[in-house]
This record gives structure tokens, sequence and C-alpha cells, in this order.
């Protein structure tokens, strides 16, 4: 029997949740329309896999072609309530009847508000906090920057190997990757410094003492190449997102934390991949009791709708100005119900439930799939924020060609997956939370298959 999602809350038919292919990926009619965007759209803007969608919900993506896909991308660790989620339709339309727009910085209304105060109830430690609302996660980035040195009127940003912030100026010089982020974008925004981060599984001298090493070399370089002295922030991931899905190893974050605590830093955990139940808890920082002074969530935050927040300590938000922040569209109303309808979903269906459930999935099955391919080096990762690393087997050298051949294999099967890493090696799975276990199941035995034929 095949399951249906009531994720068909616009109105039209449930949406079945299952796998089917049914032409080539991509079919007839994505291929015509990817030939529209090949004229008209900047080549700039690629697609991981370009079929072209129809309807989304539960745990699959259904293309203009009648095929469906299991979907383990969530839209970038987005639809993390899943798509057209319930309560996020319904308050987004009542909103959208009411009013679109007026601009928070002019006439402003209760959405926003109510968003901020679930911002500093959700987000750790019991000091009062506030927040500021924008459009995109590299907006939130740039705030929290804009912030963090309004407050200590210090210059200086220090951010971490294989970290990502986005693609404007500031966060494409935050972020660590030059293909294809910022090869040819320069020159980059100046004051921002770059020191190793705890990659468990590629240290020299192995996972165990890494958390410390890498610690210590971190701020030996902050105090010998900046000086802690004219740091206004650290910006960190605490599970690094297209940098590989890195968790930083045991200690790192509360030694860098502690250290930002002891020279007047203001210490930013860009949560915007890793936010919103994603690993398990609301925050990932929470794993290791890290009580940010600062937090930028964005993605999974509003259930698909354009939102991003800055959080954090009421006297650090409180530093910049008025009228320092902001933008047209800041925390747009209709943004703000979908946010509302996302967080009442995530706390109704306890997701975090749900993220440790997949992990509990995931990991049993890609540990199993690990014994018997040693092409996977490593599997890692929290809650429904999961990744395997694909190497030579018998070394740790990268395997990008593999990654590149599995993601295809997996397409064409009707799995949708995404690749991320420094070393372009990596593949992560994003599911909805609401996704289905057989589904789930099911892509797995797809990434099996795949797996099994190519390695
Ligand atoms: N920070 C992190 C950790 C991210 O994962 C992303 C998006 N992948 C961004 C910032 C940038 O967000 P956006 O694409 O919404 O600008």
């Amino acid at each position: 029997m095949t399951a249906t999602t009531p994720a068909a809350s616009s109105g039209g038919p449930a949406l079945p949740q299952e796998r089917r292919v049914r032409t080539a990926i991509p079919g007839p009619k994505s291929q015509e329309l990817a030939a529209r965007k090949q004229a008209a759209v900047a080549d700039g803007v690629g697609n991981v896999l370009p079929v072209y969608v129809r309807r989304a919900g539960g745990g699959v993506v259904e293309d203009v072609d009648g095929n469906s896909l299991i979907d383990f991308g969530s839209g970038i660790a987005v639809t993390s309530v899943g798509n057209s989620a319930e309560a996020v339709v319904r308050r987004s339309v009542a909103q959208l009847a009411d009013f679109t727009h007026t601009c928070f910085m002019v006439t402003p209304y209760e959405g926003y508000v109510a968003v901020a105060e679930e911002l500093a109830e959700l987000t750790p430690g019991d000091h009062a906090k506030k927040s500021a609302l924008f459009n995109s996660g590299a907006e939130a980035v740039e705030n929290a920057v804009k912030i963090a040195r309004a407050y200590t009127r210090r210059q200086a940003v220090v951010v971490f190997d294989h970290g990502y912030h986005g693609r404007t100026n500031l966060t494409m010089a935050l972020t660590a990757k030059n293909m294809p982020y910022k090869n040819g974008f320069g020159p980059f925004a100046p004051e921002v410094y770059r020191v190793p981060v705890a990659y468990g599984y590629r240290w020299p001298t192995g996972p165990e003492h890494c958390g410390e090493e890498a610690a210590a070399q971190a701020l030996d370089q902050i105090a010998k190449q900046v000086g802690a002295e004219n740091v206004a922030a650290v910006v960190i991931e605490p599970v690094l997102g297209e940098g590989g899905f890195i968790e930083p190893a045991k200690g790192f974050l509360p030694r860098i934390a502690e250290f930002a605590r002891e020279n007047g830093i203001v210490f930013v955990a860009d949560e915007i991949q890793s936010g919103f139940c994603r690993t398990g808890q609301w925050f990932a920082c929470e794993d290791e009791g890290i009580v940010p002074d600062l937090i930028t969530t964005a993605k999974g935050i509003a259930g698909g709708l354009p939102l991003a927040a800055v959080t954090g300590r009421a006297e650090i938000m409180d530093a910049a100005h008025a009228g320092g922040l902001g933008g047209t569209y800041g925390g747009n109303p209709v943004a703000c119900a979908a946010a509302l309808g996302a967080i009442e979903t995530m706390r109704e269906l306890d997701l975090n439930a749900r993220a440790r459930r997949i992990e509990e999935i995931m990991k049993e099955r890609l540990g199993k799939l690990a014994e018997r391919h040693p092409v996977i080096g490593d599997v890692r990762g929290r809650g429904a924020m999961i990744a395997i690393e694909l190497v030579r087997p018998g070394t740790k050298d990268p395997d990008p060609q593999l990654t590149a051949a599995l993601a295809t294999a997996c397409h064409q099967a009707g799995l949708l997956i995404l690749t991320c890493g420094t070393y372009g090696n990596v593949v992560r799975f994003l599911p909805p939370l609401v996704i289905g276990e057989d589904l789930l199941n099911e892509g797995l035995d797809v990434l099996e298959n795949a797996l099994a034929e190519l390695a």
C-alpha cells in the first residue's frame, strides 16, 4: 500500500509517498525546460539535478514527467518539516490574504516580534536575548559580523578551515573553499583570518587528541597572527555543512568558546544548516553545552520561505544604532507566518526525536555498508545530518569521481542526494524530518545498490 501525505494542504490531491521512475532522469519535459533555462538563466546558477519540480511533500519530490524521487536533500536542509507542511501553508495563506508586506522598518507587525520571541526561547542560554530578521543565511552572517564589530569596536573576524558562510562579498571571504564559491570573484573583504578546525578523520595524529590539538593550533595562530584583542568575532558552524559534515572533535568548540569569553570576543555559532532540529536538538551547539553569544539561523526556520535571523545576548544585539540593521524585506510577514508554522510543526511532531531516529536507522545501515565497502572511509554526522566520506580503498585519498558517479547513479534510480566537502568526496544525507521510515529505508537500498555496482 502506498502511503500518502496530507501535505497536499495546498488543496490538491495527496502526494503519494513512493519512488517512481517513469522516464530517463531528467525526462523529456524537464529537458525542454532545461533548454529554456539555458537560454534565459545565467550559467553561474547551476542545478544539481535538472528535473523540474511539479510538487513536493513528505519525503518525495515529483517532477513534471511524473517521476517521484525520494528526497534526501530537503532543498539543502530547508524543508525539515516537509514541503508544504500543513501549519506552514495554513499560516502563510492567512497572512497572504491579510497583507504581504509593509516593511517592518516602516510599519511593524506582530509576526516578526513573535518569531523573535520564539528564537529567544528556543536558542541556548537563559540570558536576555534579542533578534533581527533577514532574508538569507549569508545576510544573517554579515549582520552578525556587523553587530559584533559594533559591540566590540574591533575589526578582525576569525573563521575556520572547511567553513562555509555564504556567497556575498563578506561571506565569500569567510568561506574556505575556492571552487566554486570564490574563484574569480575577489577582492574579498579584509580582516578575515582562517585557522584550523578539528577534522577528526583527517587529523594527522588521529581523532583522539584532535579536539585539543586543533584548538591549541587555532588559538596559537590567533594570538600570533591577529592578537586576541583585535578580534571582534569567531564564526563557526557547530557541524560544518558544505565543508563535509565535519563534527569538530569533542573539546574543540568548548575551548574556542572559552577563549572567546576570556578575551571579550563575540562567539558566533552559524547554525544555518545545523539548526532547527536537524541534528536531533534544536541547535547543534547544545551537544557540548555551548551557549553562543550570537547564533545565525535560516534554512529550516521557515519551512521553505526565505527567512534568516541573528539572535543573541541583548546587550550585544543592541550595540548597532537604530537604522544600522535591516532591509526592505527582512522578516517579511509571510515568511514570519511560515516560521511560526514550521516551529509549531517541530514541536507538535517532536522533530528532534524524529531526527534522532533517522540517525539511528542511517548510522546502523551505513556502518554495515562501510564494512562491506572500504571506499567508505568515514560515516559521521548527527540526527538527519549524516554523511559518508569516499576514499580510495586502503588510503584516505579523496575520491571525488566515485562520489559524483554515486550521486548520478542514485539520481537515475530515483533518489535525490547531494554531495559536499572541500575535496568533493562526501555524500550528505539531509532527508526531511517527516520522511516515512519505509521511504528512508528504500532510499538507503538505492544507495547500497548503486554503490555495489560502482565500487
Ligand atoms: N552558513 C551556512 C552554515 C550554510 O550552510 C549556508 C547555506 N548553505 C549559509 C551560511 C548561506 O545561506 P544562504 O544560502 O541562505 O545565503
